[in-house]
């Protein structure tokens, strides 16, 4: 874990600021979250089926590097081709690669969060080949040139009439009636699907045994970028292995209710190897990506190797109270949220703030609400722990010092009551030093009366009124 130029508190006041995001934000994680509980509650054996989504990630991360042997020899077997890359920017060169050798001048995508943490789109622009995303929520914000805010719905933060106003300034058709809104964006779409020269795709689960790769969504689009063009690239992280179709059964059977408040999305999609002999439909080629970006790093570490049981269900983020405040883009990071502050700072390439951990409150929803066991504020604490030690806090262990000397603590406090009370003037002088970030969006409470003398006349007061205030 690094520290980086990425300021969170700063990106975090900007987003409070913005009531208008909150807003919308607010009422559509606030709908995410009534289907969740809807569709859990609905499934009497929710908790059954978590115990056993969580005995299969165990499973699939105790033998991780097997699994991706067994995964890749069956993409062979199937008539794929597997490529390994190390971190974000070999990913990226591989897919542009198989592309420009081919020719390739437009590809259609399918969301995938994997491709914005290796920055694919950037790099196929670079290359000259246009990448068009399908997923209605990534089409919007690419339109718009922005970032996705969420790791499920990229778009959550945007209104009905934003996009309407979007769909006017770029594509030259205005409604605010949804029906017509998905249809302006399909017309687009479709042209583009049968002009692709390739499909790059994520994947939501890799199958070991059978060299399958399952693909979960509500559109279509994805079926349609994998299986129209005659080139097939899916992305995956390698922590998305199991061992067997059983074992994606299992993440199956949680990942839905826990992400869309679904019993299973409108498409699920198997894919397994190119277009065989003799076969009318599918893509002629087929490439699985497998991007490590640190995660054998993070594997390899005991104390913090369960993110890798994340399954993207979102589920943390919409419960999270700091999420909910400030949005996704504020965290400067392709993963936001509870998963995403213990996750990106453990990437190698990952834009963000490594001091998101301090940004946790430790209510523990998110390790209420996650389907793969993850206890988001253990994890969070012992990256607290490690940060600290590396010294990118150094406010808080100057405060931890002068704290565990209680006559250093009296003479700091005694100065800085006459000095600043409220300290307003430190952090205003030097607003980029440990103490004017620490100070950044936190409310002192001002020091013009010492606690101990508040604490003991709140005591002579408590013995006086018999132990009430
Ligand atoms: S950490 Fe848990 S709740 Fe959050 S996205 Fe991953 S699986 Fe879902």
């Amino acid at each position: 874990m690094s520290a980086s130029k990425y300021d969170f508190g700063k990106a975090a006041a900007k987003a409070l600021g913005d009531r208008e995001s909150r807003a919308v934000l607010a009422k559509a994680i606030g709908h995410i979250r009534v289907l969740r509980r809807r569709s859990v509650d609905a499934m009497p054996d929710f908790a059954e089926r978590r115990t056993r989504a969580v005995a299969v990630r165990e499973a699939t991360l105790a033998r991780l590097p097997d699994l991706l042997e067994t995964l890749e020899a069956s993409v062979t077997a199937a008539g794929g081709m597997v490529h390994f890359a190390e971190d974000a920017p070999s990913a990226a060169r591989c897919i542009t690669r198989l592309l420009t050798d081919r020719d390739v001048k437009l590809v259609v995508k399918g969301k995938s969060m994997v491709s914005e943490e290796i920055g694919l789109n950037e790099a196929l622009e670079r290359a000259g080949i246009e990448a068009v995303e399908t997923d209605l929520g990534e089409y919007i914000i690419q339109l718009a040139g922005e970032k996705p805010s969420h790791i499920l719905a990229p778009a959550l933060h945007v209104s009905k009439e934003q996009v309407s106003e979007l769909f006017d300034r770029k594509l030259g058709r205005k409604s605010t009636d949804i029906p017509e809104m998905t249809r302006i964006a399909r017309d687009s779409l479709r042209r583009k699907f049968l002009a692709a020269d390739a499909g790059v795709t994520g994947c939501n689960i890799a199958v070991a045994a059978t060299g399958t790769v399952i693909v979960l969504e509500n559109e279509g689009n994805i079926r349609l970028s994998a299986s129209c063009p005659p080139i097939h690239i899916a992305l995956m992280s390698l922590e998305k292995v199991v061992g067997t179709l059983a074992d994606a059964a299992a993440v199956l059977d949680i990942l839905p209710p826990s992400a869309t408040g679904q019993t299973l999305p409108v498409h699920l999609s198997l894919f397994t190897g190119a277009r065989r002999e003799g076969e009318r439909d599918g893509p002629r080629e087929m490439h699985l990506v497998i991007l490590d970006n640190g995660r054998s790093k993070i594997l390899a570490d005991p104390l913090l190797r369960s993110i890798l049981k994340c399954i993207r269900c979102g589920a943390c983020l919409n419960v999270c109270p700091v999420y909910q405040s400030v949005g996704g883009h504020a965290y400067g990071s392709v993963y936001p949220g509870p998963m995403g502050s213990v996750l990106s700072p453990l990437l190698t390439d990952a834009a963000g703030d490594a001091r998101q951990p301090f940004a946790c409150t430790h209510c523990a929803a998110c390790a209420a609400a996650c389907p793969a066991g993850i206890d988001h504020p253990a994890l969070l604490q012992e990256m607290r722990r490690r940060l600290s030690a590396e010294g990118t806090d150094a406010a808080t262990r100057a405060f931890a010092a002068l704290a565990r000397s209680p006559w250093m603590f009296a003479g700091a406090a005694a100065v800085a009551r006459s000095a600043d009370p409220g300290l307003t003037r430190v952090a205003g002088m030097a607003p980029d030093s440990p103490v004017g970030r620490f100070l950044r969006g936190r409310v002192f409470p001002g020091l013009s009366r010492p606690f101990s003398r508040r604490f003991k006349a709140l005591a002579r007061r408590l013995s006086r009124h018999g132990g009430r205030s």
